[in-house]
């Protein structure tokens, strides 16, 4: 199969004229068409696929230089406006909502030659860790059907993992990038806060939410990002740090890397699984020239309550937007304005999203604001400052990307505080801004995938590739993928 081979790979045939863009898609689609009704990992195709496709095929074919991923499929999350496509956030309230501009990340994609396939199934407003909050249904583990695919970009996962496109877009503001891609076999990046434009991106919380990719092997993560990242004068926040060529100067040499392994992360609350895939990889690691030092986070344990604080407070900010007026969805059973909001809003969000916006809007209202937002902000400080004292002493860090491997449906989807404990290792780098990389490293007793979490400094992503590719070589994963495929 063609979707098997790296990005890089698949482009420099494209541009030989051994392989065309629409044979690319086409079996894009045949792939969705055999395993989709299954995982449901999309919730809509893009009927102009080909047609693009068809397009780049001409222009190689004239010699044209189409770009970095020309003619290469690739899903998006169901966060991420399409022109033209119905975006949902793969909830009711946005139902109908049909975008007249894409995202400027989309935007990039695509003048760098890839074809988008279609949306991808997520937690609703991307909240949640397991994929079984959409709107859309539940996205199914391709390494067994009884587990989740992680979320909240469970999806974007799913459809990389079981080889219906080349990569994916997810989102991450708390680890729905790393989780998922750590369930499901996949590399997935969580970029610096900054590096690529949240223009266009349905906002969960603000502060914390950044898109990246999701794909097959480490370099094409690297390529992904090179073509997404990039200043945006649409986004305020989107950083002018220059791109690189990534992808390139990898260099999977470890040798004198200093690597730091936190107390806090290798806890109780791990599973003996994780640690010991985790164990077996620093020895390796070791042999192969890394030096690991034992590093401390003492503000770990604050992390999930100052960000389940943050997130939700920006969000009942966000999502007061979505008033039946000027959006999706207009609950037609009112006689006034009051009602009109009340109704639309109380038919149009799930349980989920109901529940953060009031955490949100009590930590917000006055006489509590001070008590709680201002002071998971400043604790949110504190694990910053632990990360900038890490970082003088090591290159990268080193942990697990969740507690155990993935989970079955329905297991902790009626406990909230189980599912939101599942973030304790990935939210810290969102509320320090940090890049992030989930890298596969082995599997379960149950044949489920296990992730490894690296961290690095502010825009070293270059880091996170050079010893992630070490990791990918270590391991061979490469040449494993799910059965049903
Ligand atoms: N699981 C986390 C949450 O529910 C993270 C979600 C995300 O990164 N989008 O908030």
């Amino acid at each position: 199969m063609k979707l098997d081979t790296p990005i890089h790979q698949l482009v420099k045939k494209l541009k030989l004229g051994e392989l065309k863009s629409l044979d690319l898609v086409r079996e894009s689609f045949n792939q969705i068409e055999r395993l989709d009704s299954d995982i449901q990992s999309f919730v809509l195709l893009n009927e102009k696929a080909e047609e693009a496709a068809d397009k780049v095929d001409q222009k190689l074919a004239q010699g044209e230089d189409v770009g970095i991923l020309a003619g290469i499929p690739i899903a998006v999350k169901e966060m991420f406006c399409v022109k033209n496509m119905e975006t949902t956030a793969c909830s009711k309230i946005l139902k109908g909502f049909v975008p007249p501009y894409s995202a400027s990340v989309v935007n990039k994609v695509e003048a760098e030659g890839a074809i988008i396939i279609g949306k991808t199934n997520c937690d609703e407003f991307a909240m949640g860790s397991s994929n079984e909050s959409s709107t859309n249904g539940i996205v199914r583990n391709p390494w067994d059907f009884k587990h989740v695919p992680g979320g909240s970009s469970g999806g974007s996962a799913a459809c990389v993992a079981s080889r219906m496109v080349s990569a994916s877009f997810g989102t991450d503001t708390g680890g729905s990038i790393r989780q998922p891609a750590s369930f499901t076999g996949v590399v997935g990046l969580k970029p610096t806060y900054g590096r690529v434009s949240r223009y266009g991106i349905v906002a969960f919380a603000s502060s914390l939410d950044q898109a990246g990719p999701m794909t097959l092997n480490v370099r094409d993560a690297a390529l992904m990002l090179e073509a997404m990242a990039g200043h945006d004068p649409l986004d305020s926040t989107c950083s002018k740090q220059p791109i690189e060529e990534w992808s390139n100067q990898i260099q999977e040499d470890v040798h004198g890397k200093v690597i730091g392994l936190p107390k806090e992360y290798f806890d109780d609350g791990l599973s003996d699984e994780v640690r010991g895939s985790l164990e077996s990889l620093i020895g390796s690691l070791e042999r192969g020239g890394a030096k690991f030092i034992e590093i401390d986070l003492p503000h770990t344990k604050y992390a999930v309550s100052s960000y389940y604080i943050i997130c939700t407070s920006e969000a009942s900010s966000n999502l007061a937007r979505y008033d039946g007026v000027r959006f999706g969805k207009r609950s037609s059973s009112s006689t006034d304005l009051d009602a009109l909001y009340m109704n639309t809003r109380s038919e149009g969000f799930g349980d989920e999203v109901k529940r953060r916006i009031m955490l949100g809007t009590f930590a917000l209202s006055s006489g509590y604001y001070d008590a709680y937002y201002l002071k998971a902000c400043r604790v949110r400080r504190l694990i910053q400052e632990d990360f900038i004292g890490a970082f003088k002493k090591c290159d990268a860090i080193l942990g697990p990307v969740a507690t155990t491997p993935a989970f079955q449906i329905g297991e902790r989807i009626d406990d909230p505080v189980k599912m939101y404990l599942n973030d304790i290792y990935t939210l810290s780098a969102n509320l320090a801004g940090l890049p992030g990389i989930s890298v596969p490293v082995s599997v379960s007793d149950k044949g489920l995938p296990i992730g490894v979490q690296l961290i690095a400094p502010h825009f070293m992503e270059q880091t996170l590739f050079d010893i992630g590719k070490k990791i990918e070589v270590l391991t061979g994963w490469n040449q494993r993928c799910p059965d049903v495929v």
